[in-house]
């Protein structure tokens, strides 16, 4: 398990990894151009996208279904997918997008609720 510089709870994010990635993409903007890869455990099942953060022609960015991670082998980025759709948004807005923004952005569009709560002034994570 990655380490986190925050306190998110792990729960919150097998809720994110609940979500269809193809419902994430379509929010996004993101086609899917292919679901062939390599041989590797995680190219055979990933989904192929046009990198959104480096131009490119043709996709080489994967995205694994089963890790429910990605990997571009154009521009070395990679992450989760609290981490693409942070870095997605802000590629999209121009760098308008911390953690805070993507949270909402979960909660808006698939309902997941923030992982904190305020008592008594003070933020608390579920
Ligand atoms: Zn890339």
């Amino acid at each position: 398990m990655k380490k986190k510089t925050y306190e998110t709870p792990q729960s919150y994010f097998d809720k994110i990894n609940d979500i269809s990635l193809t419902a994430i993409f379509h929010i996004l903007g993101i086609k899917v151009e292919n679901t062939r890869g390599g041989k590797s455990d995680f190219s055979i099942h990933a989904y192929y996208v046009k990198c959104p953060f480096h131009r490119e022609k043709t996709a080489s960015l994967a995205f694994s279904r089963t890790r429910r991670c990605f990997s571009c082998r154009g521009c070395g980025q990679s992450g989760t997918v609290f981490d693409f759709v942070k870095y997605t948004l802000k590629e999209q807005t121009r760098g308008d997008y911390d953690n805070v923004g993507v949270y909402k952005w979960f909660k808006k569009h698939f309902g997941i609720p923030l992982p904190w709560e305020k008592r008594n002034g003070k933020f608390i994570y579920k």
